[in-house]
């Protein structure tokens, strides 16, 4: 598994591709690539541990399939004017979630509330992994300060597990993943 690939609007994956290691997440019913659920508990647990209450996997791994009856609906609802209120959804093939290496959270009681997902926004679940989701290998996919790169508006929920060094590195030079990628590839830093 490749956690630095690429999945963007000008690279994309095929239909038929599905993670080899793929484990469910049984309280959501989410799935996920192995490790990317392993750090995922341990981020979870490490959260709790300083007082914070679960957080909640809201959308996992996403097939292709999955990904494009989303972005069909999203298509029709924004003809009819409602997206305002629904997450946007990434055409099939262009969306990280096909990795199994992508999560989108909310905390329990957005979740019992049945919340929008934006309002994570002004979480401290949100505050604690702004400093904390590198150190069990997470970045924030989509920052608010590099949407003319990712080509992608802020999204506080979406995280994508990257591994521990990758995401501490990209975290001490600021940089997201489609610039850390050359970076990396060209220096070997
Ligand atoms: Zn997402």
């Amino acid at each position: 598994m490749d956690y630095l690939q690429l999945i963007n609007q000008n690279y994309t994956l095929p239909e038929k591709y599905r993670p080899t290691k793929l484990l469910l997440e049984p309280i959501s019913n989410i799935w996920l690539e192995e490790n990317t659920l392993l750090m995922f508990y341990k981020m979870n647990k490490s959260m709790q541990n300083e007082g914070l209450t679960a957080l909640r996997l809201y959308s996992g791994y996403r097939s292709y399939a999955c990904q494009n009856s989303l972005y069909l609906k999203t298509c029709r609802d924004a003809e009819l004017k409602f997206l305002t209120t629904m997450p946007e959804i990434i055409q099939a093939g262009k969306s990280e979630h096909q990795l199994g290496t992508a999560i989108d959270v909310m905390t329990t009681i957005m979740s019992q509330r049945n919340s929008n997902i934006y309002e994570f926004d002004i979480t401290f679940h949100k505050k604690w992994l702004d400093y904390n989701c590198k150190n069990f290998g997470f970045i924030l996919r989509y920052p608010k300060d590099k949407e003319d790169i990712t080509n992608i508006s802020y999204r506080p929920y979406h995280y994508r597990y990257v591994g521990i060094n990758h995401a501490i590195k990209m975290y001490n030079f600021n940089l997201c993943l489609e610039e850390y990628i050359p970076i990396y590839k060209s220096k070997r830093y």
